[in-house]
């Protein structure tokens, strides 16, 4: 679709202290679209394939809790089913409207994921120093916070970031992307622990495949100076509140669309995803949309 970026002018906007990795990416994909989601806050509906992930990436974190031995596929669907009860009241499963058909393809699909991932490698090596950790550091001036799947030491004792993925593999453009955000983990973990990760890996647990890089003192310098140029990026545009639309492939999955000036949509109105807000006294004249 070639349809020219609109600018949104609103008084909404507010900066938040930190960013994830991640973020950066959305902005870069489409400035709206981060704008109403990262600064914003504005809730988005749970979606079949970010539950999924959710899910395996639970049951992968069981699995690497177990000592090597007992990494195997029997154990990881043990833990899959585990996590599967674990979650069962999580907003993001209940939110979901599936029939009993769409569940049990859901889980078939989520043990088929964890199958795969045994085809990348072989759990019982691994050595995890940290699992669903959860990061926060200062790079290029900029407070990046974000949760790493999984830290581990390779056999010479040197770290390694590992990122789980469950969607397909994305092509060229958003593989630099998201290899970008794995790389700002590699530049905050050597801002904590005084020590570059050696290596980061994105493991595609669908394909299933591994995309591996070797990390470099230039690489980090490199990831300082871009999170520093997207950081002044994201300041201008909330300085005149210019978060233009940019519409793309991931149009197709944004929850924002209906809002979108792209597809003839408001931005304004995306208020409303906040909800109606709570009215305790029915009978006084107050509106009960958020404010
Ligand atoms: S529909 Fe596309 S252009 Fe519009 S906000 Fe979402 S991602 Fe951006």
């Amino acid at each position: 679709m070639d349809v020219a970026p609109l600018p949104y002018a609103s008084s909404m906007t507010g900066m938040p202290s930190g960013l994830s990795p991640s973020s950066f990416s959305a902005f870069k994909d489409c400035p709206l679209a981060f704008k109403l989601s990262y600064l914003l806050g504005l809730p988005q509906p749970p979606s079949v394939p970010a539950s999924k992930g959710t899910l395996v990436h639970a049951a992968l974190e069981r699995l690497m809790l177990r000592e090597p031995e007992h990494r195997t596929l029997e154990h990881a669907l043990v833990d899959l089913a585990a996590a599967r009860e674990a979650l069962a009241d999580h907003p993001d499963f209940t939110g979901l409207e599936l029939t009993d058909e769409q569940w049990q393809a859901f889980h078939a699909d989520a043990a088929t994921l964890v199958e795969r991932y045994f085809q990348l490698e072989d759990p019982a090596t691994v050595r995890p120093i940290g699992l669903e950790l959860f990061v926060r550091a200062e790079i290029g001036g900029v407070r990046l916070r974000g949760i790493i799947d999984r830290l581990e030491l390779d056999a010479d004792g040197e770290l390694v970031i590992t990122d789980y993925k469950t969607g397909a593999v994305p092509g060229e453009r958003y593989e630099q992307q998201r290899m970008a955000g794995v790389h700002m983990y590699a530049a905050m973990v050597e801002s904590l622990l005084g020590k570059r990760p050696v290596r980061v890996q994105l493991l595609y647990l669908s394909a299933p495949e591994a995309i591996n890089m070797a990390t470099s003192a230039q690489m980090v310098t490199g990831v300082m100076r871009k999170t520093s140029a997207l950081w002044a990026a994201i300041q201008r545009a909330a300085a005149n509140d210019d978060f233009r639309a940019s519409p793309g492939k991931l149009c197709d999955y944004c929850t924002f669309q209906p809002y979108c000036p792209a597809f003839g949509g408001d931005p304004e109105q995306a208020r409303e995803l906040l909800g109606p807000g709570t009215v305790i006294a029915p009978g006084l004249p107050l509106t009960t949309t958020a404010p």
